[in-house]
């Protein structure tokens, strides 16, 4: 039996030695070092970025995406444990974000 889950927003998964993430963490934006094995289970819609991939790395950086605000929009994408296809901006479910106070004039 499934349950159905929600999705956060996909975070972005760099190598450690992504031109990107330095940058990133010059600029005090924290990464989260992680095991890729870890990394996919704990953020299964995660994306990759172009220096990443999880059969090459055994380690990656975790970089939490702040995506600007947006209306849900769905996509192809279903996983079919999620609550609702995933959003084509974000990769996430959006109950979760939703239930967030937005200010007025966001939706
Ligand atoms: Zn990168
Ligand atoms: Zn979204």
């Amino acid at each position: 039996m499934t349950e159905k889950r929600e999705y956060s927003p996909a975070v972005l998964v760099h190598s450690e030695s992504c031109p990107d993430a330095i940058s990133l963490r010059a600029r005090g934006v924290g990464l989260i070092p992680m095991a890729t094995p870890a990394i996919a289970q704990a953020y299964p819609n995660g994306r990759m970025h172009n220096c990443f991939h999880f059969t090459l790395q055994a380690r990656g950086l975790v970089e939490t995406v702040q995506y600007p605000p947006h209306a849900y929009e769905e996509s192809s994408v279903i996983y079919p444990n999620a609550s609702m296809p995933l959003c084509a901006v974000c990769m996430g479910t959006h109950s979760a974000l939703d239930r967030l106070i937005l200010p007025p004039g966001v939706r």
